[in-house]
């Protein structure tokens, strides 16, 4: 097999969300949506079910798929439902719903009777200006859905534009709007994005919504050193080559030698989900050891300085990011954002390890199908 990977250390995910919770104080869903930013949604939520007090995913079948998988904690909707028939299948599954706009309620309405009743987080928008409704419209929105005796609770929520600018005031303005808007209105609060948990103090409420910073990255500039990398994106050497001064290097033949050059090649590329904006002197490390990239990234390879590593060599392992190389690092210096790295790596094989359960972690069993599920939904609104 190619020696390309993803490997996903489970136990610093949880440490990770153990430690945004504590930050944030009250409850947390860990956000597990886009396949866990990368590294792998049911192992993910599999590990998390121990710590988390939920969940949460864009869509309805990223949902599914984690109950069919056997988890049982409760799993919040960040986009809601799309149709009748979604929502049918949420509330079977005992999933919980954001609601953001009128054609939501309608449908809520419009559907049959929801005995056990809906856990409904009602989105509020504080001024991004994407989805939620509008602050003046909160109250009428609250009061229908109270009025369609399907909701079993409604949490108050709204999602910040900028928190990871410390610097910027349209955070501060966007809690206020937000709390103008709900001020009448009973029921838990949830703010938070990781950015927000970490530098917005006064938008910490009953509920936190982390994601990124679970997976051991920055969501902006400033470093968190508690937060353990998850990811190690890892390859290998698989032949090395010598440069001559004035030997240019890859495709746009965008590096030239200014001396004798040692080369290692990678067998991973941007197929795998390496940037190709990544430039010349962006860090890697290979067994263990720093160096650089040069030349351009190619689709299924890319090329390292070995100059100053006598000892690499063919079948070295080389940390395109992880705990030598951090994610951050490799954004910046590509001009792309963490998020989109680490959610574009999807044709690594992924590994997952903890030391907890020693190597039991790795295996999918889709078990749960067979087992009920809506047992399952009883267990997830029993513990909303
Ligand atoms: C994705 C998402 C989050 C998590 O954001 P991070 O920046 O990854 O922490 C929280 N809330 C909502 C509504 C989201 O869509």
């Amino acid at each position: 097999m190619r020696p390309t990977r993803r490997v996903v250390d489970l136990d610093a995910l949880c440490e990770n969300y153990l430690f945004a919770r504590s930050v944030h104080g009250g409850r947390a869903l860990a956000v597990v949506k886009a396949d866990a930013y990368g590294h792998g949604a049911l192992a993910c939520a599999r590990a998390l079910e121990s710590v988390a007090d939920g969940l949460a995913v864009a869509f309805l079948d990223e949902a599914v798929a984690l109950c069919e998988g056997g988890i049982c904690s409760p799993i919040l909707i960040l986009e809601g439902v799309f149709s009748p028939a979604e929502l049918r299948v949420a509330v079977n599954l005992g999933l919980w719903l954001v609601i953001h706009h009128d054609e939501q309620i309608r449908m809520l309405e419009k559907s049959g009777p929801v005995p056990a009743g809906v856990n409904v987080w009602l989105k509020i928008d504080s001024g991004m200006r994407r989805a939620g409704f509008a602050p003046e419209e909160a109250s009428r929105a609250y009061d229908r859905l109270m009025q369609t005796g399907k909701v079993r609770s409604i949490t108050l929520m709204t999602h910040f534009a900028c928190a990871d600018e410390p610097d910027d005031p349209m955070t501060r303005r966007q809690i206020e709007c937000f709390d103008r808007a709900t001020a009448a209105l009973p029921g838990p609060r949830s703010l938070c994005n990781s950015a927000g948990l970490l530098w917005w103090p006064e938008a910490r409420k009953d509920w936190g919504r982390p994601g990124i910073m679970l997976y051991g990255a920055e969501p902006g500039g400033r470093s968190v050193p508690e937060l353990r990398p998850v990811m190690t994106f890892e390859s290998r050497i698989f032949a090395v080559r010598t440069l001559e001064a004035g030997d240019s290097l890859g495709y746009g033949a965008s590096y030239t030698a200014p001396s004798r050059k040692r080369i290692g090649l990678v067998c991973a590329g941007y197929a795998d989900g390496y940037p190709q904006s990544a430039p010349n002197g962006t860090p890697v490390a290979v067994d263990g050891q720093r160096t650089v990239l040069l030349g351009r990234v190619s689709m299924d390879m890319l090329t390292v300085d070995l100059t100053d590593l006598p000892d690499a060599d063919v079948g070295s392992t080389v940390e395109l990011w992880g705990r030598t190389i951090r994610v951050n690092v490799v954004a910046a210096a590509a001009g792309r954002s963490v998020y989109e790295l680490l959610c574009g790596t999807k044709r690594a094989p992924v590994e997952h390890r903890s030391d907890r359960t020693a190597g039991k972690q790795s295996r999918t069993t889709p078990s749960a199908l067979s087992s009920g599920l809506a047992g399952r939904a009883a267990e997830r609104i029993a513990s909303g």
